[in-house]
């Protein structure tokens, strides 16, 4: 009687924990606008920043790079990504190509996932890893708007997600991408396109890696030639 009470809950407790890694059912697609002008773009990227010729934008993904918008809602970030060309404010990369911005999911400050974009095609949202990388933005990121908890915990069932799904070797935060200049995956062409970043912070990346540890992604590069 006592060991049938025992098995009914370690049951329960198994089947509770199924559900909750069961990401994918919460993802909500929301897609940005990806017609044949943001296509052609991208493609055009592919070839101008990395040598790539190809004949659709098709990426086979080894890495999630996490990030913040640093705008503090939902609707402005979706807007941000969802023109197919950059606005004229940013100058900073504008040389590099008018592709715009924009990430494979967003996740809103109460834990949301939205998916903007299917996870094999390439998104400009880190330089020089475009083409292997899969984007996740997190909204907030201002002194005002911190990353919460439920983000925290999305990003962490997300990289579990993704890393079942793909074949994943790195997690890594936008502000380490520099450590991958030399790297076999770094592509960049132009050694003066770079941008300083800080997202998602250190504090972030350091609580998702200790809860993704058993994953086994590589150390990021140590290499931090900029
Ligand atoms: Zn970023």
């Amino acid at each position: 009687m006592f060991s049938m009470r025992y098995i009914i809950i370690i049951f329960t407790l198994f089947l509770f924990s199924c559900k909750s890694a069961d990401v994918s059912e919460r993802i909500i697609d929301r897609p940005i606008i990806f017609n044949e002008e943001r296509m052609q773009l991208s493609l055009n990227y592919l070839e101008e920043r990395y040598g790539l010729e190809k004949s659709s934008p098709e990426i086979s993904p080894k890495m999630i790079v996490l990030h913040w918008t640093a705008i503090p809602d939902l609707e402005s970030s979706f807007r941000a990504f969802n023109s197919v060309k950059l606005p004229g404010a940013r100058e900073d990369i504008q040389k590099a190509g008018a592709l715009n911005v924009s990430a494979h999911f967003l996740v809103d400050r109460d834990g949301t996932i939205y998916r903007l974009m299917p996870e094999t095609t390439m998104a400009r949202h880190v330089i020089g890893l475009n083409h292997a990388a899969i984007g996740v933005e997190n909204v907030g990121g201002t002194k005002e708007t911190p990353l919460t908890k439920a983000q925290l915990k999305a990003n962490i069932d997300l990289v579990k997600y993704l890393a079942e799904k793909h074949d994943i070797e790195y997690l890594l935060g936008h502000y380490e991408y520099p450590q991958f200049v030399g790297h076999e995956l770094w592509l960049e062409k132009d050694e003066s396109y770079r941008t300083q970043k800080t997202d998602p912070g250190k504090e972030f990346m350091h609580k998702v890696r200790k809860k993704t540890k058993n994953l086994n992604f590589k150390p990021v590069p140590k290499n931090d030639a900029k």
